[in-house]
Order: C-alpha cells, then structure tokens, then sequence
C-alpha cells in the first residue's frame, strides 16, 4: 500500500499518519489507538469479492458438468432406446412370416445391429469423465464406460429380442 493515509485522532484532534500496513495506530500526541477502519473495511470488501468470485468460478464450473452428464444422458438413452425399439420392432416383423414386410424388419434390425457397433466407442469416446460429487476427473473412465456400454448394448440387443419373441410366439399366436 503505498498511498499515505492520514486521520484526525479522535480523542486530541492531532494528525494520525499511517506508516505501516496495520489497521490501528498510536496517536504519537495523546497516545490515543486510533482505527483507519476505511482502509479495514475496503481491505475486508477486497477478500469477499475475492472469495465470491472462486465461488462463482467453482459453481459455473460444476454446472457446466452438470449440464454436459445430462447431455450424455440423453444421448445414451436414445441410443440404446433407438436400438431396442428397431431390434424388437424387426425381429416382430421378421417373426411374422409375412414376405411383404420382412424387408422392412431385416432393415430395422440392420439399424439396430449398426447401433450396436457404434454405440460403445461413441458413448465412451464422449462420456464427461468427471465425478461431479468429488470434483475430480474419473481416471480411465472413458475406457470404463466403452466397456460398461458394451455390456448394455448386448443387454438391450437380447432383451429386446426376447421381447420379440414373446410378441411373436405367445401374443400373435
Ligand atoms: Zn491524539
């Protein structure tokens, strides 16, 4: 703090000058403390708007991932939704023995195969791999989720096969 701060002491009228960076000083007349309590409180302000502006950074930051966990998300339950409703949807047409639409079937189950093999490296390739609640980034959670979604997309596949199945065999018969 270079500017030189100078207040009337309080108690005698004399001059108080403020030679070190404290907040109080000897009135060198009466010997009165004095207080440069402008200089305090702007002092204080300057660490509050400090303090407000790393919680602000801190929030944004934390929205921001928020906002892009919901984003993969969405796009992970499209996917996979997408895939097990064209799966399903292909093998009940497929399964009705009907030459005018199997056509359409196989074509659902292409898509829903294509899916498949796309959707693991797309899914963990894009997946934030940020642990929200510790404020960390996960390690090696991009190759965890690649692995995790190959697991769901067979999961779906055969799921939503089965589900044809039952269609098929026990709902149409
Ligand atoms: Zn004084």
């Amino acid at each position: 703090m270079g500017k030189v701060v100078t207040i009337k002491c309080p108690s005698c009228g004399g001059k108080v000058e403020r030679t070190n960076n404290e907040f109080f000083a000897r009135c060198p007349y009466c010997d009165n403390e004095v207080a440069f309590d402008e200089i305090r409180e702007e002092a204080q302000l300057g660490e509050y708007r400090e303090k407000l502006d790393a919680f602000e950074r801190d929030n944004d930051r934390d929205q921001a991932n928020r906002q892009n966990l919901k984003n993969w998300l969405m796009k992970r339950n499209i996917i996979l939704g997408v895939m097990g409703v064209c799966n399903c949807a292909g093998f009940s047409i497929v399964g009705f023995h009907s030459e005018s639409v199997s056509g359409v079937g196989a074509f659902l189950v292409f898509i829903a195969l294509s899916l498949f093999v796309a959707a693991p490296p797309l899914l963990g390739s894009s997946y934030p791999a940020y642990n929200i609640l510790y404020d960390r980034k996960e390690r090696g959670g991009k190759i965890v989720m690649w692995v995790k979604m190959i697991a769901i997309s067979i999961a779906v596949l055969l799921l939503s096969a089965f589900l044809a199945y039952i269609i098929c065999e026990v709902i149409l018969k």
